[in-house]
């Protein structure tokens, strides 16, 4: 792959078409920015199977994202409650490792996951958009700037964002945050752009541990189900898969982890809900609301208007 990465750095840039003269070319200059270009072929579903058991918590990934998005850092704050000092997914922090620190003195107060005994540890979750296979963010934006991509990926077009933010408060994952700089929605765009010249995106192949694993969505629920297996058999009972599969409430994400405790202890919540299951209920009420409000005036005409 590196030498991939080297032919990429030096293949030759696109040509420029030359620009035509008159009115046809003022037209073109018009026009031409809402022709419809020819969608690209669907290729296999491709994400993210993230082994939270082997994340050593040193935030490559993090810092890949940064570098290949060239997105900027986030200063240099103490959060004071952790030794990450991120806190959050953000606008400009597209992968985020949470450390999850569990030691005596701040012990949750239920058990953990399947009856586990509770041990001092560090729990490390390399967190990211869940690229999902039916998005709440998409199915709310009002612009469709967002859009499942040719790799059934969940992709912002910030060109055409208008900053409404109905897609931060869509997502159960708390992944979207709108920039106070741009105004625009921003998250993981699974590295659309190396994904177009065949590489891998720059968290997973800067992850030193393999953490991060991506791949044909296919191919990684296999993988993580051997790996189940053999951590169960190695007595890691409360090992278990979270997003591989749908749920009656969501759908499966594209980007799916192995964890060891509950879903809350790594901030993911337990059961996401797509909020659009309740929404033909709203419909009907706001429907109902309009036809009631047209009809007061019609009746109140009818009955002392003339
Ligand atoms: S903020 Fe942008 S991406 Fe999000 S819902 Fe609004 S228009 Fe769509
Ligand atoms: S995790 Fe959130 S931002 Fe990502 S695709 Fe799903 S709903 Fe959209
Ligand atoms: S896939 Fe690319 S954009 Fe997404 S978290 Fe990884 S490096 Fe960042």
């Amino acid at each position: 792959m590196a030498s991939r990465e080297l032919e990429v750095v030096h293949s030759p840039q696109a040509e420029l078409p030359a620009a035509g003269g008159g009115l046809s070319a003022l037209l073109d200059r018009l026009i031409g920015p809402f022709r419809r270009g020819e969608a690209p072929e669907h290729q296999p579903a491709v994400g993210f199977y993230t082994d939270t058991t082997v994340c050593i918590g040193c935030k490559a990934c993090e810092v890949a994202c940064k570098q290949w998005n060239q997105l900027p850092a986030d200063g240099f704050g103490w959060t004071g409650n952790s030794y990450d000092n991120t806190g959050e997914l953000s606008a400009t922090s597209w992968r985020h490792v949470k450390f999850v620190e569990q030691f005596a003195d701040n012990q949750p107060p239920e058990p953990t996951a399947k009856g586990q005994p509770l041990v001092d540890r560090w729990l490390m979750m390399s967190d990211v958009c869940k690229h999902c296979a039916a998005a709440p963010c998409q199915q709310a934006c009002p612009t469709g700037a967002i859009i499942h991509n040719e790799f059934a990926n969940v992709y912002i077009q910030p060109d055409i964002c208008n900053g409404c933010a109905y897609c931060v408060a869509a997502c159960p994952f708390g992944v979207i945050t709108r920039s106070t700089f741009s105004g625009h929605a921003h998250k993981c765009t699974l590295c659309y752009d190396r994904q177009k010249d065949g590489l891998v995106p720059a968290c997973a192949k800067a992850c030193p541990t393999a953490s991060i694993q991506f791949g044909p969505i296919d191919e990684l629920r296999a993988r993580a189900q051997r790996r189940l297996e053999e951590l169960h058999g190695r007595g890691v009972a409360g090992a278990y898969l979270y997003g591989d599969a749908a749920t009656e409430t969501y759908t499966e994400l594209h980007s799916f982890y192995l964890l060891i405790d509950r879903p809350e202890i790594y901030g993911l919540p337990e059961s996401p809900f797509n909020p659009w299951l309740r929404m033909s209920g709203d419909y009907l009420r706001t429907a109902i609301a309009g036809l009631i409000t047209l009809a007061v005036p019609v009746v109140a005409f009818l009955l002392w208007g003339g």
